[in-house]
């Protein structure tokens, strides 16, 4: 049965964070290097003009500044478009674990405002959500709430007994039994305007039933009877290439087992679907064990509970996880990850941004997000190109082009601005030193102060 709004927002109440109304001032950032991304070489020495919530004009030196208006001198910064996370979660970790209770408005608006804070201003919640969730986007909508615009994929579509292997409520995820009964689910989300159906096709190598392809055939139809197009988590080739020939329209991670092959390059490419590779997914399991560089940094730090901090510093984990026999196959698949979105990135496939934020405590709201660019990088693709992929082309993935992902007149304002240029080094998408969401200040997590 469909529920009124006015029912979700009696039954939902939410702290309103009570939001100014958007100034109808001018500001203009000046003397910045604009990253736009379109993918086009980057302009120096720019003026960037916001007018309210919109990006009125770009323009080579310091011109085009309308009278009045607020200037803001960034002496050499760069600017680049809000990154957007195709592959998120939300509210499925509390106090450092997984949990079927934590899915609060409360913890659903702080991670969103985590998420904002590190300069992902958009994210889609794939799966596993509650109703709760179509409050918080309706009052986003309506320039009520902060925190990353958030867009849903409903529950999502799982199998009994099997993948999401997450804790969660019965009002968060279907587990379909049969075709008819995932047609009514399916059903139910489009009521709701989920802006995306999820599903998960996974054996987990073999150790549990996978989605039947009689059920996600019928998952994949009703969809696109009701304009839906269809999200799937997979993780092997044989998978991958059935779906793909069913009509699912995004790979929400990569194919790890296999290396792709020439039939489901050709495939992907004839039905544009979106390939999401999601590194950080495939390192959760071991990296932290490992004690790299970044764990000493603020920006990590800030994003992660001090209980996991501390735990994850310890010798016993690191320990246990080196004792661990599926590790050599995490990090197989993190390399098979990375051998495949090279190869699909090179063969014209379109290819998104993700991460699997939120849905375990070593995916991290935010931080991942950043890391996950670096891993892009890893695997072969450029600064330029991975910043791309997590801006202009995600845009485009969640149909929201005409409004978001690039630095262009018209656009929403959805800015981060950087003391360093990530062309040089991507891991300078750390350098936040201001954050523009819809043309709100939003203050970053971890603010560089650049000597001036
Ligand atoms: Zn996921």
């Amino acid at each position: 049965m469909r529920t009124s709004f006015a029912v979700l927002l009696l039954l939902a109440p939410l702290p309103l964070a009570a939001l100014p109304d958007q100034s109808p001032g001018v500001t203009a950032l000046t003397h910045v290097r604009v990253i736009d991304g379109t993918g086009h070489a980057p302009v120096e020495d720019a003026t960037v003009v916001i007018k309210g919530n919109r990006i009125l004009a770009i323009q080579a030196g310091v011109k085009g500044i309308p009278a009045g208006a607020k200037i803001l001198d960034l002496h050499g910064d760069t600017v680049m478009p809000g990154l957007i996370n195709a592959h998120g979660h939300l509210a499925l970790v509390a106090d450092g674990q997984n949990s079927a209770t934590a899915y609060t408005a409360e913890n659903v608006l702080a991670e969103l405002r985590q998420y904002e804070s590190y300069g992902v201003t958009t994210m889609l919640s794939l799966g596993v959500n509650r109703d709760l969730l179509y409050a918080i986007r309706q009052q986003q909508r309506q320039g009520k709430l902060d925190g990353a615009t958030v867009f849903t994929a409903d529950r999502g579509i799982g199998v009994l007994n099997a993948a999401p292997g997450l804790p969660a409520a019965p009002d968060q995820i279907y587990r379909p039994a049969t075709a008819a009964e995932a047609r009514l689910d399916v059903e139910a989300m489009a009521m709701r305007h989920a802006d995306i159906v999820k599903i998960w096709v996974d054996s987990g190598g073999g150790t549990m039933p996978a989605m039947s392809p009689e059920i996600y055939g019928a998952v994949i139809e009703e969809a696109h009877k009701h304009h839906l197009r269809v999200a799937a988590h997979v993780h092997d080739l044989v998978d991958a290439q059935s779906l793909v020939n069913d009509g699912v329209d995004v790979l929400a991670h990569s194919v790890r087992d296999k290396p792709v092959d020439q039939e489901l390059i050709a495939a992907m490419k004839r039905r544009h679907v979106w390939d999401i590779p999601t590194f950080t997914v495939d390192e959760s399991f071991y990296i932290y064990a490992e004690h790299p560089g970044f764990m000493q940094l603020d920006f990590f730090k800030d994003a992660v509970s001090p209980v996991l901090l501390t735990m994850w510093n310890s010798d016993a984990y690191s320990q246990k996880v080196s004792k661990d026999p599926k590790m050599a196959g995490h990090k197989a698949d993190f390399a098979m990850d990375g051998r495949n979105l090279k190869t699909l990135y090179d063969a014209g496939v379109p290819i998104g941004f993700g991460t699997d934020s939120g849905a375990m405590p070593t995916r991290i709201p935010g931080f991942s997000e950043h890391r996950e660019l670096e891993d892009m990088v890893h695997a072969g693709l450029t600064p330029m190109q991975a910043i791309v992929c997590a801006t202009r082309n995600n845009a485009a993935l969640l149909g929201i082009e005409a409004t978001r992902g690039t630095i262009q007149p018209g656009k929403r304002a959805d800015l981060v601005v950087l003391a360093a240029n990530p062309l040089d080094d991507i891991t300078n998408t750390r350098s936040i030193v201001a954050i523009f969401h819809d043309g709100r200040t939003v203050a970053p997590r971890v603010p560089v102060l650049t000597a001036r």
